[in-house]
């Protein structure tokens, strides 16, 4: 018989009941150092007082009232965003799958307002992620997510990632813009190096083609800057956020620039709950906190020794810990056992992490974890390499 919540997930079997700073407490009582955030989500921990705060306090105004009417606190929470990044414009939704609906329709329609409808197809690469949605599995490409779905939305060239040449056969005059994760992080934390970024710059500016970044995952202090666009000093012309912008909140955003957005004009697109006044007290909330004196060169500084102390752990565990990459709180660990076993040894140490593409283990820890929780958690996965370990020599004996 089927579950009542269609079985998409094959859940783990625990379900928390609270949730404070980094740690979480199941109906069991046994608690948890959660190194996944809720996949890149719970920005600010649980329970944050500030973010409680702002939820409680809007909750008792108002929640919800449409994008019929002006929302203060929308237009507060746009400016704020604008006048940290590139941007000058920004569309509110309640996911990172329609924030980047709204990057690819931006992306055709303003070729089309020049004068270049012909001008729809959007380069990806290879091990993207961008969302499930009908446009978004094609631009992600992933056949896993596509087969039997119907025919794959038209307009998507995917590229192998890191093949220049690839690259520049793939534009032709039917191209419009180039999307790509900063660091992509279904895939695997694989960051794209700087020189390569910039290369996408200059193709996009040689070729009239617009930069869309998908900074879902990346975005907002995950990486240790506002958004990971900053590390290498690429802006692009369009870019998607979601996840932790809403510290759990579902929200997401799609910023632009003027001459991006200027073919969105009244009527062309829409959200019926996007950008809400709950979500805007809580998004205001999550930036009083990410953009305070300091806090960036908290997630940085802690992301800096947890790097450090996990290449550590890769010399003494050779054989189960390939690499280390990643920027900031946004690490991934590629192993040499199986990542979806690796995750369980470390769940067993009670600390929670993220299999991902590329058989590796994401560590995406709540932003304010300080630098005790993140030395404890590499004493977690210490234990959890010892664990696999263990189960290796078995496996030898038997
Ligand atoms: C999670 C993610 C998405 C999709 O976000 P949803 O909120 O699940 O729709 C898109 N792009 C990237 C890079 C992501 O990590």
């Amino acid at each position: 018989m089927i579950s009542p919540l269609l079985p998409t997930y094959a859940r783990i079997d625990i379900a928390f009941e609270k949730g404070e700073g980094a740690w979480l407490t199941a109906a069991d009582g046994q608690r948890y150092l959660d190194f996944g955030g809720g996949i890149a989500v719970a920005s600010l921990g649980y329970a944050h007082p500030h973010l409680i705060e702002a939820l409680t306090e809007q909750g008792k105004k108002i929640w919800h009232t449409s994008n019929l009417f002006r929302i203060p606190e929308g237009e507060r929470l746009a400016q704020r965003l604008i006048d940290a990044s590139f941007a000058d414009t920004v569309f509110f939704t309640n996911s990172g799958a329609e924030a980047m609906e709204c990057a690819i329709k931006m992306a055709r329609k303003y070729q089309s307002a020049n004068g270049h409808p012909e001008k729809y197809r959007i380069i990806t690469f290879e091990g993207a992620f961008h969302g499930r949605t009908l446009a978004t599995i094609a631009a992600g490409g992933n056949q896993k997510y596509i087969d039997g779905f119907g025919p794959k939305v038209e307009g998507f060239d995917q590229v192998p990632f890191g093949d220049h040449e690839a690259l520049k056969a793939a534009i032709g005059p039917e191209t419009g813009a180039i999307l790509i994760e900063p660091i992509q992080g279904e895939g695997g934390i694989r960051p794209v190096p700087s020189q390569c970024l910039r290369g996408l710059r200059e193709l996009c500016d040689e070729h009239g083609l617009l930069l869309i970044f998908d900074e879902v995952q990346t975005g907002v202090g995950r990486t240790g800057k506002l958004f990971a666009g900053e590390l290498s000093g690429v802006t692009p012309d369009i870019m998607a956020v979601a996840k932790g912008i809403g510290g759990g909140f579902p929200l997401g955003a799609c910023m632009a620039t003027e001459e991006a957005a200027k073919g969105m004009t009244t009527g062309t697109h829409g959200t019926t709950y996007g950008g809400n006044p709950l979500a805007m007290a809580v998004g205001n909330a999550v930036l009083d906190v990410v953009l305070a004196p300091g806090f960036l060169d908290h997630v940085r500084q802690t992301g800096l020794l947890l790097k450090q102390r996990l290449a550590e752990l890769q010399d003494k565990h050779p054989k189960i810990v390939e690499l280390v990459r990643g920027e900031g709180l946004m690490l991934g660990v590629k192993l040499r056992v199986n990542n979806g076993d690796f995750a369980a040894a470390a769940r067993a140490e009670h600390l929670l992490v993220i299999p991902a593409g590329d058989n590796v283990v994401r560590l995406l820890p709540p932003l304010v974890i300080t630098e005790d929780e993140a030395l404890e958690a590499v004493k977690r996965l210490d234990a959890a390499c010892a664990r696999m370990e263990a189960t290796m020599q078995d496996g030898a004996k038997a």
